[in-house]
């Protein structure tokens, strides 16, 4: 038999544990999905410094009194796959489910993208890993390399350095993360920068990450850096797969959504960093979450 839920929710990161907290408050009945461990990007950040009235504290602490707060107010959660939402509010799980919902939020966030290099695909689990708070520990005293030089790749290799010896690779010769966390790894003699460079491949012995091939920008010389770890942070794009066919996209696959977190099509929202917007950060998820379920609320009390 076909369940139905007055809002359902797809993804239970910072963003979908808001919205499930506000939505149960509320008296919404409320299901919460994800098709991992809940946190989101949470549970694979070390330390969240910038979440106002939170002290430093670790990634997975923040988030499981999040996950804790959704879910204690009558909000159920569930293992989902989710491939489809429908426009008619229908979401379609990989185990043949079907939840209808007067409601839908798209929490489901962003996923790390890949070099596209020779070498990568090949050795993610045998050196190459997106996740130096899960993996850090297994590089004890070793050589490893970052690509990137945003707030991710920056503020993960400020934890890598519990363990390993970190180059940072940045294909400019300015960092894009903040001031605050460069000067951080500028200052910290574990870490060394190599600027101008581009990863060109994935070098492997005995099925594990050996080396790393750096071409320079400017003069196209090449040369291996010898590594046993390669953490690449180049940035992240929107997990939107499950509605694909319902064109509220834009060009880049972030979701177009209005003021109160709805999508054009009435009754299907989305919130935090899968939406089209500028500051990706843990405090602008639960501000969208929020938004949204109270927007919900408001509408089915109608
Ligand atoms: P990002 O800010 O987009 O940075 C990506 C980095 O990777 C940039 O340095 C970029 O270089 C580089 N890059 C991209 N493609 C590359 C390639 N093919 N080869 C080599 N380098 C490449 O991504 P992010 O660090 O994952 O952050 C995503 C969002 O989350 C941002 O809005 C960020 O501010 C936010 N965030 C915030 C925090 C925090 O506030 N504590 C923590 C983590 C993330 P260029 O600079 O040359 O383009």
């Amino acid at each position: 038999m076909e369940r139905h839920f007055n809002l359902v929710i797809i993804g239970a990161g910072p963003a979908g544990c808001t919205a499930s907290l506000y939505a149960s408050r509320a008296g919404l009945s409320t299901l919460l999905l994800d098709n991992g461990a809940p946190g989101g990007k949470l549970i694979k950040t070390f330390e969240i410094a910038n979440y106002p009235g939170v002290p430093t504290q670790s990634g997975v602490d923040l988030a499981m009194k999040m996950f804790e707060q959704a879910t204690s107010f009558g909000a159920l959660y569930e293992y989902g796959d989710v491939m489809e939402v429908t426009e008619d509010k229908v979401v379609k799980l990989s185990d043949g489910q079907e939840i209808k919902a007067d409601a839908i939020i798209l929490a489901t966030g962003t996923k790390e993208r890949l070099l596209h290099i020779p070498g990568e695909q090949e050795n993610i689990g045998r050196g190459v890993s997106f996740c130096a708070v899960c993996d850090g520990a297994f590089f004890k005293d070793k050589d490893v390399v970052v690509i990137g030089g945003g707030n991710s790749a920056l503020e993960e290799s400020l934890y890598l350095t519990k363990f390993a010896n970190v180059t940072i690779v940045i294909r400019r010769d300015v960092f894009r993360a903040e001031k605050s966390i460069q000067e951080q790894v500028e200052s910290n003699d574990k870490i060394k920068i190599i600027k101008k460079h581009i990863p060109k491949e994935i070098l492997s012995e005995n099925g594990k990450v050996s080396g790393i091939v750096l071409e320079n920008v400017d003069t196209k010389e090449t040369q291996i850096l010898s590594c046993s770890g390669i953490f690449p942070y180049v940035g992240q794009d929107p997990m939107t797969q499950s509605i694909q066919k319902l064109g509220i996209c834009d060009q880049r696959g972030y979701v177009i959504v209005d003021n109160n977190m709805e999508t054009k099509i009435k009754g299907i929202y989305a919130a935090g960093d899968v939406i089209q917007k500028d500051l990706r950060q843990v405090v602008t998820a639960t501000n969208d979450g929020a938004i949204a379920a109270q927007h919900i609320f408001h509408e089915l009390s109608k």
